[in-house]
């Protein structure tokens, strides 16, 4: 199996590589722009891996795509490039609309044209799996869960732009009969997240005796998913999914943003202990436009039709995650110097 892996120098791309290379033992193709969420040192597990080769370009750059297909002739393509963070895309939302509308737009098309010169050589299956958010389905109230069938309400620019990829994906398998599969996945956390989010912010601002910030009154839900167990689904997903289908990926782990924090002082107080208690710096900040109050999803179709399952439970994910930050200075201090030192981001203007 050969997979091109968009975004694979990202957050969940390079669990994906690490996954696929490591486990599955699949070939990898990254392509990536190295915007300034894409990091070589993510991709360090497996670079000298024979398995992995890395392509520097953008998704919206349509020569270089088809290039890179005719160059590796995929099995399939795990589609995660993307602007990612909501907070910068209430700053600055046109890069949103150009990658993640237009770069997957011209990514279906090279794929369509890539199958279609394929099915005259009758080459085995090929999947383009789309990986998007539960963040599309906009928010919950204090009952119930996001399933596949749940209407699209997206409120942020990152979401629009999210769905609106979502429903050119499912338009390409519809009327051009590429094999398509959407995913939709709650918030991750984990090892290699960059600290712009909010649980490696946490941890930093904590580990440096920084205020620890929270949106609002902390009130806010999250479904929080370990980042390897979103790698396995993929692979499940690529490897047993159906074309045309969708897939809610999830791990029954809602918690308050306020407990997050609460829970990530409790481990830096075990972990590192100074004088005073970290809970100490928790302060309420200015809320988030347009905050999505909850999310959570029914991850029951992926459990039962293809046999997933979440390893990790929050309490272990997270425990994990702490010890991984605090053991891994030499990956998020130059980011933390050079890219982005932990000044608030996405308040409008007035
Ligand atoms: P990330 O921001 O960590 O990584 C995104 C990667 O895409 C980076 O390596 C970046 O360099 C690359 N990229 C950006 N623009 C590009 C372009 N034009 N061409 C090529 N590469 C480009 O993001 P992430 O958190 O790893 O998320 C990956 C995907 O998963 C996204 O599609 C996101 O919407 C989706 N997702 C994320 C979460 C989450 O909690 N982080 C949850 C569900 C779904």
């Amino acid at each position: 199996m050969r997979v091109v892996v968009t975004g694979g120098a990202g957050f969940i791309g390079s669990a994906v590589c690490r996954h696929f290379i490591l486990d599955l033992g699949y070939d990898v193709v990254v392509v990536d722009k190295m915007t300034y969420a894409g990091n070589l040192a993510s991709l360090a597990p497996v670079a000298s891996s024979s398995r992995y080769a890395f392509e520097r370009h953008d998704i919206c750059d349509a020569s270089a795509m088809a290039a890179i297909f005719a160059k590796y002739r995929p099995d399939a393509v795990v589609h995660l490039a993307a602007e990612s963070h909501v907070d910068r895309s209430i700053s600055g939302s046109d890069v949103f609309v150009k990658t993640n509308v237009l770069g997957t737009f011209t990514l279906l098309e090279t794929a369509r044209t890539y199958v279609a010169s394929r099915r005259k050589g009758a080459g085995p299956d090929f999947r383009f799996i789309h990986v998007s958010t539960d963040e599309v389905y906009g928010s919950l109230g204090k009952e119930g869960l996001f399933t596949e069938t749940t209407p699209y309400d997206p409120s942020s620019p990152y979401s629009a732009t999210k769905a609106a990829s979502d429903h050119l994906a499912k338009a390409w398998q519809r009327t051009y009969g590429l094999p398509v599969i959407v995913s939709n996945c709650s918030n991750n956390y984990g090892p290699y997240h960059f600290p712009e989010k909010l649980i490696p912010l946490i941890i930093l601002n904590a580990l440096e005796r920084k205020p620890l910030p929270v949106y609002g009154d902390g009130s806010n839900v999250r479904d929080w998913l370990y980042v390897e167990d979103h790698a396995r689904a993929l692979g499940v997903i690529l490897a047993k999914g159906h074309p045309g289908e969708t897939y809610n990926i999830g791990g029954r782990n809602e918690r308050k943003n306020i407990d997050v924090v609460r829970q990530i002082c409790s481990w830096m107080d075990r972990l590192r202990p100074v004088n005073s208690s970290h809970h100490e710096h928790i302060c309420f900040v200015t809320d988030r436009p347009g905050h999505d109050h909850r999310y959570a999803i029914d991850a029951t179709k992926l459990e039962t039709d293809l046999g997933w399952r979440a390893h990790e439970t929050f309490e272990t994910g997270i425990e994990k995650t702490v010890r991984w930050y605090l053991e891994n200075a030499h990956w998020w201090q130059p980011l933390r110097d050079g890219v982005y030192g932990g000044e608030r981001l996405g308040l409008v203007k007035a």
